[in-house]
């Protein structure tokens, strides 16, 4: 982040790499970071400077409502939120099924915004604007400790000052590429620790998995580098499909990487408390495939490419 911004300089290439790091002792733990880098890069990358002073300097919990945005973006869905106009502003209904770092009492949740004959926004909604409902967090199988819920919206007055954006639609795949690349950190650091933990383990299994480790560590190596490049070289903005490509690439290194983990354990996986951290990584590497965009959003957009592609 930004010096001038109160940042240590970092690029989006090294919130990755910290992404990655916090992601290999706990995948939720980094989602939960992956949230909050998200939400500041909003803020950055929004014309709103009076917004950006007022959140950044004391930004408790920033929260990302915009798997519903993203998926219209790729022609999946309708807003689930919308907007009539009142006065200087908005009066603003609706319901976001799932945000994460939702912490009570301190969030700010970014929410894509339907406007019926208007162009749809981005707003930044704090916890406590009246009329905004959050629900207990969700009962997860994995992922548990996120604070993760859902958003209720009912008759909640917003101005002017809330907006991150005022066009969704052109603001979003600028946002998109840091918000993709910001996601690859988690895969990365789970498949570098499940990998590791393979390499750890002293039974027989250890050699005979060698070659099928080593091929993964330089899939996942070549991967890694895919992204620092094109992020350094700023050509991923510009082409969605190949940051696509290199998520999907990553969602299946992980699967095989903590299969691998298993196989290098054995039954010891399944012993607790031996086998905890195992599980864990387990059911967090089930998220990575469904974290939105999902694998077969991903996939469907890369084949209507394609096809468009062919069509022209
Ligand atoms: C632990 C956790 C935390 C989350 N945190 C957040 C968060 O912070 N912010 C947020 O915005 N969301 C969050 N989500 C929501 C998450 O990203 C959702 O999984 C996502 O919105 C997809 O919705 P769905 O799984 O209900 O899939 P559905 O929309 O019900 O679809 C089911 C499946 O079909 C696929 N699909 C649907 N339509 C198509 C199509 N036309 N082409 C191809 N595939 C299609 C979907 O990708 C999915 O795999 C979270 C989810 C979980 C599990």
């Amino acid at each position: 982040m930004p010096r001038a911004e109160g940042g240590a300089g970092g690029t989006v290439g090294d919130a990755i790499e910290a992404i990655a790091a916090v992601s290999s002792h706990s995948m939720a733990a980094g989602f939960l970071f992956w949230s909050q880098r998200t939400f500041i890069e909003y803020l950055l990358q929004s014309p709103n400077g009076a917004l950006r002073e007022r959140l950044l300097p004391g930004l408790l919990a920033g929260a990302t409502g915009l798997s519903n945005a993203m998926k219209l973006l790729s022609g999946l869905e309708e807003l689930q939120v919308v907007a009539r106009p009142k006065g200087e502003g908005w009066r603003i209904d609706g319901r976001l099924p799932w945000a994460t770092n939702l912490i009570p009492g301190g969030f700010h949740v970014a929410v894509a915004v339907a406007l019926p004959g208007g162009s749809p926004f981005v707003a930044a909604l704090p916890h406590d604007l009246p009329g905004l409902a959050r629900s207990p967090d969700l009962a997860l199988m994995g992922m548990r400790a996120t604070a993760t819920a859902a958003i209720t919206l009912r008759e909640a007055l917003i101005g002017p000052a809330h907006l991150l954006h005022a066009d969704a639609l052109h603001w979003l795949p600028q946002v998109r590429p840091a918000f993709l690349g910001l996601q690859c950190g988690m895969a990365i650091g789970l498949a570098r620790r499940a990998l590791a933990e393979a390499a750890a383990q002293a039974g027989p299994a250890r050699e005979v998995l060698r070659p099928a480790r080593e091929a993964l560590a330089a899939r996942l190596a070549a991967q890694e580098q895919a992204l620092r490049e094109g992020l350094a070289q700023g050509r991923l903005p510009a082409e969605a499909a190949a940051l696509f490509r290199i998520r999907i690439a990553l969602a299946g290194i992980v699967a095989e990487a903590t299969g691998l983990e298993l196989q290098a354990a054995g039954g010891r996986a399944y012993l607790r408390p031996h086998g905890d951290g195992f599980a864990r990584r387990w059911r967090e590497a089930a998220f990575v495939p469904v974290i939105t965009p999902s694998l077969t959003q991903l996939q469907a957009a890369l084949a209507a490419a394609g096809r468009q592609g062919r069509a022209a």
